[in-house]
């Protein structure tokens, strides 16, 4: 394999910028580029070390910058490779010119992912630890992260393996029963044969219950705050999302357009938007407005619907519970301006299943209540610390297929089909699962899922 290079970490001014080289002419590379100070040279320093030198172009002997040098020798390396690390101040041009300093001097220039994918086809890391990798990266929250983390260290790839290895070990039964039917082999108990496979389905649909908690903690929730003009939707967007965001006005009708920005309530993330009231209007601008927050409306996965409490409901308040109700979303109903005294009665939202809280959007008070309310809506409190996800739709359609054809290997043991017929089915549920683990995995899925990691990674 070729010797590969990039800047590691993002081409902005920034204290240090890392340039990584990894294959077989790595070291030669960094050796003809990096002189250490105290007349040490690159071939000499062990792996795992590191040194303080100069960048220098060998070409003319002009000095590009001080920086460090890291040495890993394969395979103790990220890639399994001979790898050398430069850290150097982080500017942009002297950051560009180090790398067209090692282009010139044996290496080229890596791919998307390129330094995972041979991490990967080193065998240093599962398919699944691999993708994970862009999940760390990407984790924007601790449970997340951490969940990463653990895929990572190995714990989905183990969990995979564990399914796998029990359907290995009934198709080996199943196909000495099918090929030597004549020996004296134990036959294959129906019970424990049904019971391999429910147990595998069941491990994979607790592996996909965890994904669907997982993409709410990935995409952040959809949430649209509703309400009549003036009852301080636009006030409680600013409190949650920190700062003066859209425009606070007395005047009841101000906010006009749909506003998308995302909070963060805990470990959950939201993606808001303030949408404009329901009433119906003559104004053409307003009807726009109006059906635009239908839209939203009918779309959202959470409506935090928000009414005044320091006057009693009115015909629009009510326009709008009508129109929710109908949705049958998860839905917080606010009882906002609870600073100035509550008119208005819980009682009211009786027949809406829906949490009701008071709050002042003005000076923060209740928003404790708000956060616990979204959390417990979407379940985030039972998020096990632990949780494996899968970390993209691509892992997950594998596991679907496993799934699904375990399902119908059961169906064919339960309505007494021949064993043939099972063990083409848990054959090709293995399949599936070697295919997510990157055990068995066409090349051009490798490439696919490298293309979408970013250069230097
Ligand atoms: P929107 O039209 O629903 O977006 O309402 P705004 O957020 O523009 O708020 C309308 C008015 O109500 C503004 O004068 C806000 O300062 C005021 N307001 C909003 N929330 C509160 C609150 O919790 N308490 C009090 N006292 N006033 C509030």
């Amino acid at each position: 394999m070729s010797t590969v290079c990039a800047v590691s970490t993002p081409l902005a001014e920034g204290g240090l910028a890392v340039i990584r080289i990894s294959g077989e002419g790595a070291l030669d590379c960094a050796g003809r580029i990096f002189r250490p100070f105290g007349g040490k040279t690159v071939a000499e320093m062990p792996g795992y070390t590191c040194c303080y030198g100069r960048v220098v172009d060998p070409a003319d002997g002009r000095v590009l910058d001080d920086a460090m040098l890291t040495v890993f020798r394969a395979p103790h390396s990220y890639t399994g490779e001979d790898t050398a690390e430069i850290s150097c101040h982080g500017g942009i041009y002297i950051t560009k010119s180090i790398l067209r300093l090692c282009l010139a001097n044996g290496c080229e220039q890596a791919d998307r992912g390129e330094f995972t994918k041979r991490a990967f086809l080193n065998g240093k890391l599962s398919l699944t630890q691999a993708e994970a990798v862009a999940d760390m990266i990407s984790a924007r929250g601790d449970l997340l992260l951490r969940s990463a983390r653990l895929t990572r260290e190995g714990r989905l790839f183990s969990r995979i393996d564990g399914v796998k290895r029990q359907l290995v070990t009934l198709l080996g039964e199943l196909a000495a029963w099918v090929d030597y039917p004549e020996e004296d082999l134990p036959a294959v108990e129906d019970g424990a044969l049904r019971e391999t496979l429910s147990s595998a389905a069941g491990e994979l649909e607790a592996l996909l219950r965890d994904y669907d908690c997982g993409m709410v903690l990935r995409t952040g929730i959809d949430t649209v705050i509703a309400g009549k003009p003036n009852v301080g939707k636009s006030t409680l967007m600013n409190t949650l999302l920190g700062y003066e965001r859209s425009i606070v006005t007395d005047e009841a009708g101000t906010t006009r357009d749909v506003i998308e920005e995302t909070a963060r309530l805990g470990e959950l993330e939201l993606r808001l938007s303030d949408t404009a009231g329901i009433r119906g209007s003559d104004d053409r601008i307003e009807q726009i407005g109006v059906s635009l927050a239908k839209k939203r409306l009918d779309q959202c996965a959470l409506i935090i619907a928000v009414f005044d409490t320091s006057s009693p409901l009115d015909a629009e308040d009510r326009e709008l519970l009508d129109y929710i109700r109908q949705l049958g979303k998860r839905l917080i109903i606010v009882l906002n301006k609870s600073d100035l005294g509550a008119r208005v009665s819980r009682e009211e939202f009786a027949d809406l299943n829906a949490r009701i809280l008071e709050l002042s959007a003005k000076n923060g008070e209740g928003l404790a209540e708000l956060t616990a309310a979204v959390s417990e809506l979407f379940g985030a409190d039972t998020y096990d610390a632990d949780m494996t996800v899968f970390a993209n739709e691509r892992q997950k359609r594998c596991a679907e297929a496993a799934l699904e054809t375990l399902r119908e290997a059961l169906t064919a043991a339960q309505s007494g089909e021949t064993l043939d017929a099972v063990t083409v089915l848990t054959d090709h549920a293995v399949s599936k699962l070697m295919e997510l683990t990157g055990e068995s995995i066409s090349e051009a899925v490798v490439g696919e899922v490298f293309s979408k990691f970013c250069v230097g990674k």
